[in-house]
């Protein structure tokens, strides 16, 4: 069914679209992006949070009950996705949401929280030193993170695509990139990727994707490369000058990173994606985040233990 401009409209102005930081740290992220228009005016969602709620055997839960703070990883210069308004310091997006959602049915108002922001390439150490009790970031579950950290989910699929200047003629997909400076970020699967040499870019890595979209903006690389996800959301903030091209190339199914060893914080948690997938929370959540930058919703991937 399409989901008519209304009732997209209604959901927006009911839903959560924000998250208040509470003693973020690490921001590493150097974002100095706008918010998405749509977080502006957002109103809090208030996800029913269960009470007495217990995780029988997980040594992260007994730590954040002992503590009173539920300690989530996130990005925080990923609009529409994970985001972290420097001025105000909140966060929004489609990731928070979720980490915010499941949070409530572990017994975490949002005030509970506090948000750290890691770069993709130091997610996995986050989590296996325990710096978060568990981490929702445009995360591809893999077999190579799989041996450092659990991941609960799927909760989403992504495809790493190509985000281009809006004038840009030559980059129209995958086949289109010889010779081209592309961008992506460390210990993104999309660098993995871009780095083949059946693409024959000339790749550019750095820290974050906001130092790749600047690049871009400046003219001094050609395309970024990751989630088509991601990158919509960097075209939706700035239409005017930029736009992605061609279909995704690869296949990225999101999870929630957890210390491998906490397998009942895993299960907690896809019992927790599962409920709200079926209750209809995770599809307004999507509507009224991510899918404000015109990504078409699909029914998540069932989850899975990995
Ligand atoms: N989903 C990809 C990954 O986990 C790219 C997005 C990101 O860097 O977070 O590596």
């Amino acid at each position: 069914m399409k989901f008519r401009k209304s009732a997209a409209m209604a959901a927006v102005s009911a839903l959560a679209l924000t998250a208040t930081a509470c003693g973020g740290e690490n921001s590493s992220a150097g974002n100095d992006a706008k918010a998405p228009a749509a977080t502006e005016s957002a109103k809090t969602w208030k996800y029913p949070v269960a009470k007495d709620a217990q995780v029988e055997g997980s040594p992260a839960f007994k730590a954040a009950k002992a503590r009173g703070k539920l300690i989530i990883g996130a990005k925080s210069d990923q609009p529409y996705l994970g985001f972290e308004d420097q001025a105000t310091k909140k966060r929004s997006g489609f990731d928070i949401e979720i980490a915010t959602m499941v949070a409530a049915d572990l017994g975490f108002t949002p005030d509970q929280i506090q948000w750290k922001s890691f770069n993709s390439d130091q997610r996995e150490t986050a989590i296996a030193q325990g710096q978060v009790d568990y981490y929702v970031g445009t995360y591809s579950i893999n077999s190579k993170r799989k041996k450092k950290v659990g991941f609960a989910g799927p909760y989403y699929k992504a495809g790493a695509d190509l985000l281009v200047r809006k004038d840009e003629a030559d980059i129209t997909g995958k086949t289109s990139l010889t010779g081209k400076k592309v961008c992506s970020i460390k210990g993104s699967t999309p660098l993995q990727e871009i780095q083949k040499p059946e693409y024959g870019a000339r790749v550019v890595e750095l820290g974050n994707y906001t130092d790749c979209v600047k690049q871009l903006l400046a003219g001094r690389i050609d395309a970024v490369t990751t989630d088509d996800s991601i990158l919509k959301g960097f075209a939706a903030q700035d239409p005017t000058r930029l736009k992605v091209v061609g279909e995704p190339f690869t296949t990225e199914l999101y999870g929630i990173g957890v210390d491998k060893q906490d397998k009942a914080l895993r299960a907690a948690i896809n019992e927790s994606l599962t409920k709200h997938v079926k209750d209809g929370t995770y599809k307004k959540i999507y509507n009224s985040t991510l899918g404000l930058s015109g990504s078409m919703y699909t029914e998540p991937p069932a989850v899975n233990n990995y």
